[in-house]
């Protein structure tokens, strides 16, 4: 399920607050050039620093025994590593503001195609903050340092002028004109946020109109409402997004239509959901529904173990066949069956017991079975009770949410079961 909710990304430390307002590009990019400011600090003397460092780092023992010159690279050390930690310091929040800027951005105005590429690009850059590891030591380290720094301080300030621009020459999306970028679909907006033909938006269209269909025959249609922004690949592998801190949800489209893209975009309203529409004091709620779910995926996977095969046992996938060698228990994960390749005997092929009884077709997550009990997916495992109350709340819009863990979800989303 290659979904993925912001919660998670980006840390950010107790006591931080932000400004992030859905519809105000405006305001974060005030916010947005405060933090650079913090930046700008130190950028005035870098030039000076790194040609310091640069010198000294070839030849550092003129440097050592001049008093004069050790001075200047005593100074440039010390505002390299204020740099550096400037950078510690000050970095989430710019990372922060920046993403929201850029979202923003995207989201609110219709771009020129080779502008609204520079904003995708600029936004990549925020969805993760990273400062590079730096293993060298001392001298060479600091003037990595201070490579870095004035790097991305340059960059910061060609993103200050790329939004600038953006904002004062502004396009609100339109409905109207043959350069509409906007169209209402049932309760929704669908925004074309990527330049994308008529053809892409009708099948996104489509998908969206499905989707409302379907929550509105679960009485789950509250959370139909607001912009959809159509993007394009935004953050890696994702079909599709929800940003609980501006409610905002993004959808990523393809020339080729994805069938998952109705499941998807069910799965983040479910975010939607959880955060707008249950709340916080429901969140202790939504864990016992994980944990209730948990306790039926071990005893599911026990009963897997009775079905462990033998050795010579025959496996085909994917036109070759296998061999089982043996059947391992082992502590991580469980059992795992150890596969010989028939036309190559070198090859082994180690795999999860729950895996190979996918492949033999005798278990794994087999939803029609009335008896199934444990995780929609294996996604809601790995991923926690949030992850897990979108995936539940997609299968029951789909009428698709085992028997066993129904009730409980309805009891949680309706304080009754139907
Ligand atoms: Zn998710």
């Amino acid at each position: 399920m290659s979904t993925s909710s912001t919660k998670d990304f980006l840390p950010v430390r107790a006591g931080m607050l932000l400004r992030v307002a859905a519809d105000d590009p405006q305001g974060l990019l005030v916010d947005f050039e405060k933090r650079v400011g913090n930046f700008r600090r130190v950028l005035s003397k870098m030039d000076e620093t790194l040609t310091v460092l640069e010198k000294a780092a070839a030849r550092p023992n003129e440097y050592f025994d001049q008093p004069e010159l050790k001075k200047q690279l005593t100074d440039a050390l010390q505002h390299a590593e204020t740099a550096w930690s400037i950078f510690g310091v000050e970095s989430n929040a710019l990372y922060k503001t920046g993403y929201y800027l850029f979202l923003n951005i995207l989201q609110n105005y219709a771009l020129a195609p080779g502008l609204r590429r520079k904003v995708e690009a600029a936004f990549k850059m925020y969805e993760k903050r990273s400062r590079p590891r730096i293993s060298a030591r001392g001298i060479l380290r600091s003037l990595k340092q201070a490579q870095f720094y004035k790097d991305l301080a340059g960059r910061l300030l060609e993103h200050t002028a790329l939004a600038e621009q953006c904002i004062s020459g502004a396009k609100e999306h339109t409905e109207d004109g043959p350069t509409a970028t906007k169209m209402k679909v049932g309760r929704f907006t669908l925004i074309n946020s990527g330049g994308f033909s008529d053809k892409t938006m009708q099948m996104v269209a489509g998908a969206i109109k499905e989707a409302e269909h379907l929550l509105k025959a679960s009485r789950l249609n509250q959370v139909c409402y607001g912009a959809v922004s159509v993007t394009k690949t935004l953050i890696s592998k994702t079909l599709a997004f929800y940003v609980p801190q501006t409610d905002a949800l993004f959808v990523k489209a393809d020339e080729e239509e994805d069938p998952k893209l109705v499941h998807t975009i069910l799965h983040e309203l479910g975010h939607r959901y959880e955060k707008k529409f249950l709340g916080e004091n429901k969140t202790r709620q939504v864990q016992e529904l994980f944990n209730l779910v948990h306790k039926h995926e071990r005893e599911n996977k026990r009963r897997n173990e009775g079905k462990q095969p033998k050795p010579g046992d025959k496996l085909s996938h994917k036109g070759r066949t296998f061999t089982v060698r043996d059947v391992e228990s082992n502590l991580k994960s469980g059992f795992v069956v150890h596969l010989i390749l028939d036309s190559r005997p070198g090859a082994i092929a180690t795999i999860p017991l729950e895996s190979y009884l996918i492949l033999q077709g005798e278990a794994g997550r087999d939803l029609t079975d009335p008896n199934f009990k444990g995780f929609v997916t294996d996604y809601a495992l790995k991923k926690g009770s949030s992850e897990n109350f979108a995936e539940m709340f997609a299968y029951y819009c789909q009428d698709n949410l085992p028997v066993s863990q129904s009730v409980a979800f309805e009891e949680l989303v309706f304080g009754e079961s139907k």
